[in-house]
């Protein structure tokens, strides 16, 4: 399990906790995150901008 930060504004997807209000549950892989997929809190950055932790 890892976790990976938007660079914008510190939001972190944690695959242990998933993003359950962005219908990603708990335990989801970050490879099974769209690349598409914008960061829910500034919803300027997308997946690919992400920092891995
Ligand atoms: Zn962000």
């Amino acid at each position: 399990m890892s976790a990976h930060r938007c660079p914008g504004c510190d939001y972190v997807y944690d695959e242990t906790k998933g993003a359950p209000r962005e219908g990603f549950p708990a335990g989801t892989a970050w490879s099974d995150i769209p690349d598409d997929w914008c960061c829910p809190d500034c919803a300027v950055r997308e997946k690919v901008d992400f920092i891995t932790e």
